[in-house]
């Protein structure tokens, strides 16, 4: 059995602030191993592929707005329970009050806008990343 991967994408905030290189090194200093990245800017069909859980909620439009409106960083990681671990290390969806520490609680914060800007996505279970590795890397 190959060990478990996730899809984490850097977003257009995370790359407009300059902050990809000190996402993708947290990443790998917690001993995950990047086995796949690429630098893309996003087609809304691909959104509408990663988002479609989301479809019908009122941060929907904006939050798609929001991820056509630069690149990303899209990349695969690899190792024993990367999506858990990448999630904590990424903290909760609301930048504001995510834990100091994360990715989120260190480089985030409420912008005032219909979407929270919050720097990366990770997916949260084994079908999921299967599923947006897929999307995002054919
Ligand atoms: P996560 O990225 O933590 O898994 P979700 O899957 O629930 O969070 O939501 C996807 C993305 O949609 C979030 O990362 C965030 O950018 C945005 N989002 C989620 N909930 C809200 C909300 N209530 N208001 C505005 N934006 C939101
Ligand atoms: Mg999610």
């Amino acid at each position: 059995m190959s060990a478990e991967r996730t899809l984490i994408l850097v977003k257009p905030d995370g790359v407009a602030r300059g902050l990809s290189g000190t996402i993708l090194a947290r990443v790998e200093a917690k001993g995950y191993k990047l086995v796949d990245m690429k630098f893309v800017h996003a087609t809304r069909e691909i959104l509408e592929a990663h988002y479609a859980e989301h479809v019908g909620k009122p941060f929907y439009e904006p939050l798609v707005e929001f991820m056509l409106s630069g690149p990303v960083v899209a990349a695969v990681f690899e190792g024993e329970r990367v999506i858990e671990g990448f999630r904590s290390l990424a903290g909760t969806t609301e930048p504001t009050t995510a834990a100091p520490g994360t990715i989120r609680g260190d480089y985030g914060r409420d912008w005032g806008l219909k979407v929270q800007q919050n720097l990366v996505h990770g997916s949260d279970s084994v079908e999921s990343a299967e599923k947006e590795i897929s999307i995002w890397f054919g």
